[in-house]
């Protein structure tokens, strides 16, 4: 029979609502969580366990980026223009992010576009075993306007273009369809106009097509036109929404089913801009004061579902739950939109993103406890995915 594993740790947040269990054990066995038992207990398992004790550490779920890139590298200079590269490279670009992230504790990873379909091949080769990273998400080609913004996504024009892409990408296999509605830079004030770049129709197309297999749509959106769209047609996720407005928010809150994804760091990280382009960064400090008002309409409406992602930070998932609790999250909210509630919005709730008996093993331990403090989720001590431990630092 194969050997359970036994995690000690001082703190272990647990079940859907991240319940703190105090000092624990929690017991793995062919990559599934079996139980979590008290110090006690753990005595009469330890001869036929293989025990990993974490000291104080808090053991938490595995965590969702909810926003990722393949091969897009947000740490990189010029990033944005590396988009032209060859297969080859953006493979090499895939496998150093997906490494950092998964260190970071970050064990499943939503993928929002990249090029030839390399995150459809990267999700079965992890899947395989054949590669390292988080389990991943994918959506293949993005489909944004000819005129419009989009660095990783194709041209589309209409919506026979639109339902060939959604089509291709199907028979491919991809999670969820994305599309590019408004430009990526917010609006500096609530009088700026924000462009839409897709029709009604050509939303309602990606909609359906979507409907029919039983996956889920998602959508750039910083706001304007192109938001009242993506609610009124039925998007499942809506991805940045820098620029909306309170009237928004009331529409978020009653008229729509779905979630919003946050990336707070592509413009209130002022470290990001040593990696994008002056003019975009001028820009965005324009935009500043009145996007985070706007973003933190999100935070603190409490009923609007929201999950967090970088935008291909790799590694620095922390920081948006910074940002979410800075902007009026509560932690536990800010927590669970990086656990519990990714799991619900990516429909992997009954299996992932929590710590319950039958759940996956992903999991990760911090020095310090992130329900007090956010910046915890940096100090990484344990990454453990599918029951294998990947990171294993000496207990402070
Ligand atoms: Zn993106």
């Amino acid at each position: 029979m194969v050997k359970m594993t036994a995690i000690l740790a001082g703190e272990v947040l647990a079940g859907e609502n991240l319940r703190k269990c105090g000092p624990s054990c929690v017991l793995v066995r062919d990559g599934r969580i079996l139980d979590i038992i008290s110090p006690a207990e753990y005595e009469a398992v330890k001869n036929e366990s293989e025990t990993i004790d974490l000291g104080s550490a808090t053991l938490l779920p595995g965590l969702f980026e909810c926003h990722n890139h393949l091969a897009l590298d947000a740490g990189l200079e010029g990033h944005l223009g590396m988009m032209e590269l060859s297969e080859c490279e953006h493979t090499v670009l895939a496998l150093n992010g997906l490494k950092k992230d998964l260190l970071s504790g970050v064990t499943t990873a939503r993928c929002m576009g990249d090029r030839n379909y390399i995150d459809v091949k990267i999700k079965q080769m992890i899947a395989d075993g054949r590669v390292e990273g988080p389990d991943l998400l994918v959506c293949g080609i993005g489909m944004r306007a000819r005129h419009g913004h989009g660095f990783v996504g194709l041209p589309h024009s209409g919506v026979e273009e639109f339902r060939r892409t959604c089509r291709e990408n199907m028979y491919r296999k991809v999670d969820h369809l994305k599309i590019f509605m408004t430009p990526g830079t917010p609006a500096a004030s609530p009088e700026e106009f924000i462009p839409c770049f897709i029709t009604p129709e050509e939303v309602a197309t990606a909609v359906s097509e979507a409907k029919s297999m039983d996956i889920r749509t998602t959508a750039h959106c910083v706001g304007g036109r192109g938001l009242d769209i993506c609610i009124r047609q039925g998007i499942d996720v809506i991805d940045h929404l820098y620029s909306v407005t309170a009237e928004q928010i009331k529409a978020l809150e009653n008229d729509f089913g779905g979630w919003v994804d946050m990336t707070s760091g592509i413009v209130l990280d002022e470290g990001r801009e040593a990696f994008t382009p002056p003019a975009q960064n001028v820009k965005m400090r324009k935009a500043r004061p009145y996007s985070t008002e706007c973003i933190n309409r999100v935070y603190q409406s409490g009923k609007v579902r929201f999950t967090l992602g970088t935008d291909a930070y790799h590694g620095m998932l922390y920081k948006e739950v910074e940002y979410a609790v800075a902007g009026g999250a509560s932690t536990l909210n800010a927590l669970k939109a990086v656990t519990v509630n990714a799991a619900e919005m990516t429909g992997l709730s009954k299996e992932k993103g929590r710590i319950a008996a039958g759940y996956t093993a992903d999991l990760l331990a911090v020095r310090g406890d992130p329900l007090e403090d956010p910046h915890a989720l940096s100090q990484v001590q344990f990454v453990m995915k599918h029951g294998k431990t990947v990171r294993l630092e000496e207990k402070a």
